[in-house]
């Protein structure tokens, strides 16, 4: 399990930031990953196609969903393909280990998925005795190192080459240190290997699931998605109820917003369509495929308009990549399993706004997210949304998010009430706008974590009402002197 948490955000942020070498790492990172994505969209009008298109496909199929899972489950049903219904992180671990106990599994081998990272999946099969081995190089790294992914389609970014050689001398036995990028990737693939023969099951997530034809699509660029998928006799995806599209015509758009979004690809090595087990005559494909489709409180997002839209999200990344606060700290500070501006927008709904009220305020609003967002999340605006439900009751005959009013302060809704107060009766604001300039010299110097980067305000020794009332009278004296 992470070590880190989403109530312990400051002190990881700050730590991180103290971290001169994870800084070094993400700045060279995330420059690499923006410029890719620049040079993917070289026309400012064709990126503007492609986002509408992208944006109105996720939002169709987002109108249509309870429809469209009932039929992606007839269909899928009808293909072969076992299909199973999990609320929550608990009951999705504890459908697929009913499986893998039918099947005797000791070993299951996975493809990446960070489904399987948000309902803890590891943690749990390792608690009944079933090894996962990670097969995405970047997931194998952070396994070896006992860590989280730190970016979700880079899980191990946050590492130099250096670091990777580190961690493969502390954890393969007879490897040679080196740091030709080409060797080691080699020899993360030669110890995965065998793990593809000796596992009885492979896990993978899933980028989009078809309703019309019942066909999970999978985006990689390892080839170990289609060997995790292929070999092993059993093949269990795991994936949010979000994730269902249409028609299959509805893939090829949001497969090319989704890899030039995220590592400026126009297409990835390899592209997956799973639409049964093994037939007769098939010289390989697993004998059983199961879909296991998580709620986890999506459902509380979907179910309110606006919020829905945080549902649109098809994982690229590119919010992370171009948001000032993650460049800087990395993911890990965040503690939750998607981190960035999409982590702070979807986790209030996965793990409550209680757990989570410190990341939706870590951030400066300046937009950068929704500007290069695929589907156009607004994630600002969400976050908006989200602060002032951590903070107000909900609307009379709504139901409360969970974890809603989690941030109220008696002392700062006073202060609101106040400024309301103020704002709202001109002869008060004078009135206390007068005083301030009076007692400016009785401001102190340190109001909390507000000043320690900022410089705290002074009144002005007169306001500008004042200001603005001696310049007439001055304008007027001389104007009747010169009378
Ligand atoms: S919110 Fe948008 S930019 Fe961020 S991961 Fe999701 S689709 Fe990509």
């Amino acid at each position: 399990m992470s070590k880190y948490t989403p109530e312990a955000f400051d002190a990881q942020a700050h730590d991180a930031l103290n971290d001169a070498q994870l800084r070094h790492n993400f700045r060279g990172a995330m420059d690499y990953l923006r410029e890719k994505r620049y040079d993917a969209f070289p026309d400012a009008a064709e990126e503007k196609a492609v986002r509408d298109r992208a944006e109105a496909i996720r939002q169709r199929c987002l109108s249509k969903l309870p429809d469209l899972l009932e039929q992606l489950e007839t269909n899928c049903t009808r293909n072969g393909i076992q299909v199973h219904w999990a609320e929550t992180p608990t009951e999705a671990n504890t459908i697929i280990l009913n499986i893998a106990r039918q099947h005797e599994v000791k070993t299951i081998v996975k493809g990446k998925s960070m489904v399987s990272e948000e309902v803890g999946f590891n943690h749990f099969m390792a608690e009944h005795d079933i090894r996962c081995f990670e097969s995405d190089m970047g997931e194998f790294i952070v396994q070896l190192d006992g860590d989280t992914p730190s970016h979700i389609i880079m899980p191990a970014i946050h590492k130099n080459v250096q670091q990777v050689c580190d961690t493969f001398a502390a954890n393969i036995e007879g490897f040679e240190p080196t740091l030709d990028v080409d060797q080691l990737i080699q020899t993360g693939r030669n110890a995965m290997r065998k793990l593809y023969q000796e596992a009885e099951m492979g896990l993978s997530g899933v980028n989009f699931a078809v309703a019309e034809t019942g066909t999970l699509c999978l985006v990689e660029n390892e080839g170990n998605g289609r060997m995790c998928t292929t070999i092993p006799k059993v093949h269990v995806a795991i994936t949010g109820i979000e994730k269902v599209v249409e028609f299959l015509s509805d893939v090829p758009p949001l497969y090319s917003a989704l890899t030039r979004s995220a590592t400026g690809q126009h297409i990835t090595t390899y592209f997956n369509m799973i639409s049964s087990p093994r037939k007769a005559g098939e010289r390989d494909g697993p004998e059983e495929v199961h879909l296991v489709l998580l709620d986890h409180n999506r459902t509380q997002a979907y179910q309110d308009e606006e919020l829905r839209k945080t549902l649109q999200c098809i994982r690229c990344g590119a919010c992370m990549n171009h948001c000032p606060v993650y460049t800087k700290i990395g993911g890990h500070a965040y503690g939750t399993v998607y981190p960035g501006p999409i982590g702070k927008i979807i986790s209030p709904h996965l793990l409550g706004i209680g757990a989570t009220k410190e990341l939706i305020t870590a951030s400066s609003l300046c937009g950068a997210c929704a500007e290069v967002c695929p589907v156009r999340i607004p994630i600002p605006d969400m976050l908006l949304r989200l602060r002032h439900e951590s903070k107000q009751p909900p609307n009379p005959g709504a139901k409360p998010l969970q974890g809603q009013q989690s941030a109220a302060k008696t002392l700062e809704s006073a202060a609101v009430r106040g400024f309301r107060l103020l704002a709202t009766h001109p002869t008060l604001f004078h009135g206390s706008a007068y005083m301030a300039t009076k007692v400016r010299n009785l401001i102190p110097n340190h109001l909390g974590a507000w000043t320690q980067c900022r410089v705290h305000p002074t009144p002005a020794k007169a306001s500008l009402h004042e200001l603005m009332k001696q310049r007439q009278s001055a304008q007027i004296a001389a104007a009747k002197g010169e009378k």
